[in-house]
């Protein structure tokens, strides 16, 4: 068990591995870094100021200037050797996401390995950002597509992905030919500094210009300076649905282009010929891993009438046993919610189940781990239909079970929510597997079959429709959206074709 004391030392310790500026951290500060599992600031971190945070933004739009010219497979050097020093400083990483965020090590390291993939990716990409030509209809032209970069990206990014997220935008930014602004959460500003440190050490060891990177540190109002600026071609924002509602507009007014991640209401439907052993076991990491602090955390279930009270049972057995505490302890599966607020939010929302005729099956109640921040046994709740607060995404570990009588009814219940991020399905039955597929099917940006809502690879590109935003990151052509389109008319003919058969000779 880890006292606050104990925290402090070993985020200083892992920060000096990486070779953090000292000067970033300051004893008295607005901005605190501190950590779910004391629930208590370790130190200060010096806030960006507005002016400051305007600088930074010019620094990467005078880079731009040059990067844009660099050839994309010399881009790919700075994210090579960016994934190999992060693969060189996994655990020191994991160690900071542990202590800022509260994920168990083994779900840390993930996210560390996540960013190592990433980088793997856009490597990749540097040689394949691949633009179409057409047949033109007019003899002696050609009609091609261009991809050029955009120009400066802006990362705003939310506490529960602290290192992932930013790469996913980072990695793929940069071999785009882009430059990056990052502002992390002001509840993660230390595994911030931990990816820009080593970003700008790759960069020196490439001969890149450090400047392609600036990291600006605070609250919404520092994400206020990135959002509108007219310098910052692409606000890629990743958080809640509420912050999504301010920024989304924001950006439009100035014709900026957003790509906004948001909040999820995932369900998984389960049906009678399911293996309720593989379900239940996926149901119950998706629910509970990362204490339900994923946007792809699964909130509701969607079982079959016909095997509800079994699949309800075998999952409180599964909730009622999970290890909870430290998350540096090898045992342990679930940690701290991210603060206080977050476990009140919670209880309140557990408050709210009785309005729709719901029941707490079990769990739901503060756990004390004598580590002084908040912990909370993943809660599992019976409701008679799909309404109110279940309709709402609540960022704790709740979920939600209602029932249906025939196929149709659980598409229904599946798509009646605002958000669109994350869903599977357990079934064996080929045409339920299909339909859930088709178009008919699941509304959200990813769909799985026999696989829980959580857990994305990054080959695949990620995010969600409706209230989640509408924005993919990541994988397959999601780099599209970190580059502006040219379409190109080249005439060899020698003559003057107008297209459409116009003629316009004097
Ligand atoms: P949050 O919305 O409170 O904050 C996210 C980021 O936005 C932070 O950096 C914050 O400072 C900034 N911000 C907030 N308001 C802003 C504004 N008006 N202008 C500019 N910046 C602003 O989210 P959180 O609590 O850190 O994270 C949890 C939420 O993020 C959940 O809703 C979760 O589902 C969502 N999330 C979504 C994805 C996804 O890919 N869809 C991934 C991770 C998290």
């Amino acid at each position: 068990m880890k006292t606050n004391d104990d925290l402090i030392d070993l985020a200083r310790e892992a920060l000096g591995k990486l070779g953090a500026d000292e000067e970033l951290f300051v004893p008295d500060s607005a901005l605190g870094a501190r950590s779910p599992l004391s629930g208590q600031q370790l130190f200060g971190v010096r806030q960006t100021t507005p002016d400051e945070a305007g600088e930074a933004i010019g620094r990467a739009r005078d880079a731009f200037t040059q990067w844009r010219l660099t050839p994309a497979p010399v881009r790919g050097k700075l994210v090579k050797r960016l994934g190999e020093l992060i693969s060189e400083n996994a655990e020191t990483l994991a160690t900071l996401v542990t202590i800022e965020a509260g994920k168990i090590r083994s779900e840390a390291l993930g996210e560390v390995q996540e960013m190592i993939d990433v980088c793997d990716l856009a490597v990749g990409l540097s040689r394949q950002l691949y633009g179409k030509t057409m047949p033109s209809e007019r003899p002696g032209h050609r009609l091609q597509e261009t991809w050029h970069p955009l120009g400066v990206v802006g990362v705003i990014s939310a506490f529960n992905f602290p290192v992932a997220v930013w790469s996913w935008n980072t990695a793929v930014a940069l071999v785009c030919g882009d430059t990056v602004v990052w502002k992390p959460s002001e509840l993660t500003s230390l595994c911030a500094i931990g990816c820009h440190t080593l970003l700008r050490r790759a960069a020196r060891d490439v001969g890149a210009p450090e400047d392609v990177h600036q990291l600006v540190l605070g609250a919404r109002e520092v994400g206020e300076i990135v959002v509108d600026d007219p310098r910052v071609a692409l606000v890629s924002a990743t958080g809640s649905t509420r912050m999504g509602r301010e920024v989304g507009p924001r950006v439009a007014a100035r014709f900026g282009r957003s790509l906004l991640e948001l909040g999820g209401n995932n369900a998984v439907i389960m049906t009678p010929s399911a293996d309720k052993d593989q379900a239940v076991n996926s149901i119950v990491f998706a629910a509970a891993g990362t204490a339900g602090q994923r946007c792809t955390s699964m909130r509701r279930l969607i079982v079959h009438e016909s095997i509800a009270d079994e699949v309800v049972a075998k999952i409180a057995a599964a909730f009622h046993t999970l290890p909870i505490g430290d998350p540096f302890e090898s045992g342990t599966l679930v940690g701290p919610l991210v603060h206080e607020d977050a476990f009140e939010t919670m209880q309140k929302a557990l408050g709210r189940v009785g309005e729709i005729g719901g029941e707490v099956v079990t769990g739901g109640e503060r756990v004390d781990t004598g580590m002084g921040g908040a912990w909370v046994r993943p809660a599992l709740v019976r409701v008679p239909k799909q309404e109110g607060i279940m309709l709402t995404e609540t960022f704790a570990p709740i979920l939600y079970v209602v029932t249906y009588a025939d196929f149709d009814e659980a598409l229904a219940l599946h798509n009646a929510v605002p958000q669109g991020l994350s869903s599977g399905i357990f079934t064996t039955d080929q045409t339920e597997a299909e339909r859930y597929l088709s178009a008919e099917g699941a509304d959200t940006g990813i769909a799985n079959v026999n696989a829980g809502t959580s857990g994305a690879e990054i080959g695949g590109a990620f995010g969600g429709e409706k209230e989640t935003g509408g924005g993919r990151e990541s994988g397959s052509d999601a780099w599209r959206s970190y580059m502006r389109r040219a379409t190109n008319t080249i005439n060899y003919s020698g003559r003057v074709e107008l297209a459409q058969g116009v003629n316009f000779s004097a």
